[in-house]
């Protein structure tokens, strides 16, 4: 099992310490701000576990709750204020938005250098042409645990299912970056258990609860498992699984991240991780 939890938990602790040496040497604190809008009970369990970490990492924290109602340009206007704050060194707006609200006008309005979920245009355009950037937090933690579980990944055959702009995509360009052989499969792709089996190195990123099966599974092989989906328990109660079958995979796949406590908790330890960043860059350290 690779245990992302333990991982993560190692990362925030040297993050933290480097956040010390900053704030002692240079007087930065590095600033976090997370926009919430609306009352959706998933990104609000998720901003607050945000903004509790951040301060464990010792960091500046600012939440902004906004009402479902606000309008477009005054959420528009706060990444503003947020982007000429000298305070603020990372800008996360909770996704989803509220349907009248343009996501990728609010997302292209942070500033790419505060762009700490890495959504923005630039960093996007700057993943794919290999330029440093703010990369996606998910797909950040996803090659943290694969380096660190199986070093070097140049030619190994890679497949990613899923293709958002969220996760699929950018882990399949961070893949490349590490020479590994990729392949994207997605909700229109034929024969996937064929294409998974040939995979070395299998990410699932479909939001489909236990959709890869055991024999999908080459022998020996890495599987890093993104989703994250809710689903009965049976006793009236729910839990969480993900994209892979678990109890299947686990004799077969060489390594594997469970569910939960596999990829979730790099999620929060690379946005502290891209915050620290952002605020070197800004204040020109390093
Ligand atoms: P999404 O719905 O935007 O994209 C899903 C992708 O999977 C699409 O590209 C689609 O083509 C593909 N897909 C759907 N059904 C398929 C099928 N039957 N066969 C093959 N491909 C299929 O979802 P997303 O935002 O990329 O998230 C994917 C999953 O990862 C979700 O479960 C989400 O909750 C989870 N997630 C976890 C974290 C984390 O921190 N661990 C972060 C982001 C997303």
């Amino acid at each position: 099992m690779i245990d992302g939890k333990a991982f993560a938990a190692g990362l925030v602790e040297s993050i933290r310490a480097d956040v010390a040496v900053l704030k002692a040497s240079r007087f930065i604190q590095p600033g976090l701000a997370v926009v919430l809008v609306g009352e959706d009970p998933a990104s609000q369990v998720y901003v607050r576990n945000k903004a509790k970490q951040t301060v464990l990492a010792g960091m500046h924290s600012v939440e902004f709750k906004l009402p479902a109602h606000t309008p477009e340009p005054a959420l528009i206007a706060l990444v503003e204020q947020l982007n000429a704050d000298p305070k603020i060194h990372g800008i996360l707006v909770q996704l989803p938005l509220p349907g009248h609200i343009d996501s990728t006008k609010v997302l292209d309005t942070i500033n790419p250098d505060k762009d700490v979920d890495g959504f923005h245009i630039i960093n996007a355009g700057r993943l794919a042409v290999g330029l440093p950037g703010l990369v996606p937090c998910t797909p950040l933690g996803c090659i943290m645990l694969l380096t660190d579980a199986l070093g070097d990944l140049s030619g190994l055959n890679a497949v990613v299912v899923g293709r958002s702009n969220i996760v699929g995509k950018p882990v399949a360009q961070l893949l490349l970056a590490q020479n590994c052989t990729v392949t994207i499969a997605h909700s229109r792709s034929r024969n996937l258990p064929d294409i998974c089996r040939g995979a070395d190195i299998l990410i699932a990123a479909a939001g489909r609860p236990e959709m890869i099966k055991g024999d999908w599974i080459k022998p020996g092989a890495t599987v890093i498992d993104v989703g994250i989906n809710r689903v009965p328990a049976g006793d009236g109660k729910t839990k969480l699984v993900g994209d892979v079958a678990y109890g299947e995979a686990q004799g077969i796949a060489g390594r594997i991240t469970p569910v939960p406590g596999g990829v979730g908790p790099m999620t929060i330890a690379c946005l502290l991780r891209n915050t620290l960043t952002a605020a070197k860059r800004i204040e020109g350290i390093g």
